[in-house]
């Protein structure tokens, strides 16, 4: 994944928003790929640098834990994010096929009213 060229087209997408809602928190949504948690900590790194203006209380990035099917039993589980090379299987303990599909990136606005 390109983590700069993704940063540059969300840095378009958060000038156009905050000129009519500029206290919204901008929540990026990191699903899927080989190491979502390292693409996140790129993605942070690029959206600081393309958006200098837009502080840590105004970005969430947010990596989601991502269903796994077991090597052994080819059940499938849910790997808490930040462990997936750790996880495994809940009904024999087996390790998690490698996951093959390509990381997805959503990003949403929180109004800062919802952001908790
Ligand atoms: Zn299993």
């Amino acid at each position: 994944m390109h983590e700069s060229l993704l940063a540059e087209a969300i840095a378009a997408r958060v000038r156009r928003h905050a000129r009519s809602s500029p206290s919204d928190v901008l929540r990026v949504v990191v699903r899927g790929g080989q190491d979502g948690s390292t693409i996140a900590a790129a993605l942070r790194l690029h959206l600081r640098i393309a958006i200098p203006e837009l502080d840590d209380a105004r970005l969430l990035i947010v990596h989601e834990a991502t269903d796994r099917l077991c090597s052994r039993c080819a059940s499938s589980f849910p790997a808490p994010r930040m462990a997936d090379l750790l996880a495994t299987c809940p009904s024999c303990g087996g390790a998690p096929l490698p996951i093959t599909a390509a990381e997805e990136v959503d990003v949403q606005w929180m109004t800062s009213g919802t952001a908790g």
